[in-house]
């Protein structure tokens, strides 16, 4: 009988356990070690920026081959039409989502009484103009978005070569449809490369869980929060409020809510540690690969979203702007609600899911509005904290919409041809 306690052993138990423990293992004593080290904890800062790089090391080449096999998978009139459903779907929730951070913190007014921090007015930046995030979705150069990150961009080289392989492989030419078949199988096989690589990444998710939550507590600290209290509340109880809109929406698409979050909660945990999601595409996409879902939807679902659909980050925006209002005493006045909500969608869209985006794009909103910068301050010390539960309520919408219309498009689940029919909904996927 093998040793129990040979390392091959204790590495094949580690291997069997349930990453979700793992990382909820790590996720508790990272927040019991941050709070009892403090400051000091940041030594073990590399640990976690291993694990975020290894994430972003993935996105770029998992966009493209995704994108790419799944684009090539359908027609072109069927991506516009799957297009057309996630983008309204992400306009849609990402309204509701603002409006409920506004509503909620205008209820609970958080900031009322807090005086501002001194120190000197901070410029706000200013959202780029629209027409500028619109050009900037071309590329000049494609090898210069990759490295820049641009990932709309990156979307639009790889849909155009999604297309192209199409009709490749649909051509009337022999020669033309053979290339396209080689092509095909050569992008599958590298589909299947990164997610294999990905499931290895994950591996050491639980210490990087470990180290990002314990740096963020040790530097931020619960002191840090009491002034904060109430913005804090607001913020995650209108994210709760946000996921229990979630689920609305899967029952009411006949969606099984088990099956859902049992794939979900991977991402749902990478994004509120790495506060990134972008960087958890690769588990984003993986997991919508476990729930059946065909790469025709997520490989652009998913990416689109971690860029444009941003519910938790709207919620933010709008409870922060109050809350500043409220601190330096003025009155938003509903012209300047009304601005609130369309500065802090359109700066969504042109914003990046990376850590502490949606900071930038609160400063945009506040000087848009006419508030005073200060108050910001106070905000961006607590941040961190706000940016995790955000980043997990982004990815979370993401990952509803591509469910949702996959759902709703003939044969894009695995397990289930027919769309409207339940009882093939909770079959079980392709495991990856
Ligand atoms: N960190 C968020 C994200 O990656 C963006 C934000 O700062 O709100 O989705």
């Amino acid at each position: 009988m093998a040793d129990q306690t040979s390392p091959l052993s204790l590495w094949r138990r580690y291997l069997e356990f349930p990453l979700i423990y793992k990382m909820a293992i790590g996720l508790l004593a990272g927040v019991v070690v941050g709070l009892a080290v403090g400051e000091p904890i940041t030594v073990i800062a590399p640990l976690g920026e291993v694990f975020v790089r290894l994430l972003g090391m993935l996105v770029m080449p998992l966009i493209i081959v995704t994108l790419i096999a799944g684009v090539s998978a359908i027609t072109p009139a069927r991506l516009g039409r799957i297009g057309f459903k996630v983008f309204l779907f992400y306009l849609v929730t990402s309204a509701f989502a603002i409006t409920v951070g506004l509503a909620l913190a205008l209820a609970v007014a958080p900031g009322t009484g807090l005086s501002p921090p001194g120190d000197a007015e901070e410029e706000g930046e200013d959202p780029p103009p629209v027409s500028e995030t619109l050009l900037d979705i071309v590329p000049d150069n494609p090898f210069a978005a990759m490295v820049e990150g641009n990932v709309l961009a990156v979307m639009f080289v790889a849909i155009a070569a999604g297309i192209a392989l199409t009709l490749m492989r649909g051509s009337d030419e022999a020669r033309l449809r053979e290339l396209g078949e080689f092509l095909r199988r050569g992008v599958d096989g590298a589909v299947e490369l990164v997610f294999l690589v990905v499931r290895g990444v994950l591996q050491y998710a639980p210490i990087g869980v470990f180290a990002l939550i314990a740096v963020v507590m040790g530097e931020t600290g619960v002191e840090a929060l009491g002034p904060l209290a109430k913005l804090t509340g607001v913020v995650y109880g209108a994210i709760v409020l946000q996921i229990a809109v979630y689920v609305l929406i899967l029952l009411a698409f006949r969606v099984g809510i088990g099956r859902f979050f049992g794939a979900a909660k991977d991402p749902m945990a990478t994004a509120f540690v790495t506060r990134s999601s972008s960087g958890t595409l690769p588990v984003s996409s993986r997991a919508a690969e476990r729930m059946g879902v065909h790469e025709g939807v997520y490989s652009f679902s998913l990416p689109l979203g971690a860029t444009i659909n941003m519910d938790g980050t709207a919620i933010y925006v709008g409870a922060a702007t109050v809350f500043v209002a409220n601190v330096s005493g003025a009155e938003l006045t509903l012209a300047e609600l009304v601005t609130v909500v369309l500065v802090g969608v359109l700066a969504s869209i042109g914003t990046a899911g990376v850590p502490g985006a949606g900071l930038i794009m609160l400063t945009m909103t506040v000087s848009q509005a006419g508030l005073s910068m200060a108050p910001v301050a106070l905000v961006a010390g607590i941040d961190a904290i706000l940016d995790m539960a955000r980043t997990m309520c982004n990815v979370t919408g993401d990952l509803v919409a591509t469910r949702v219309v996959a759902r709703t498009e003939p044969g894009m689940l695995r397990g289930s041809e027919t769309p409207g029919d339940a009882a093939g909904d909770d079959s079980e996927a392709t495991p990856s």
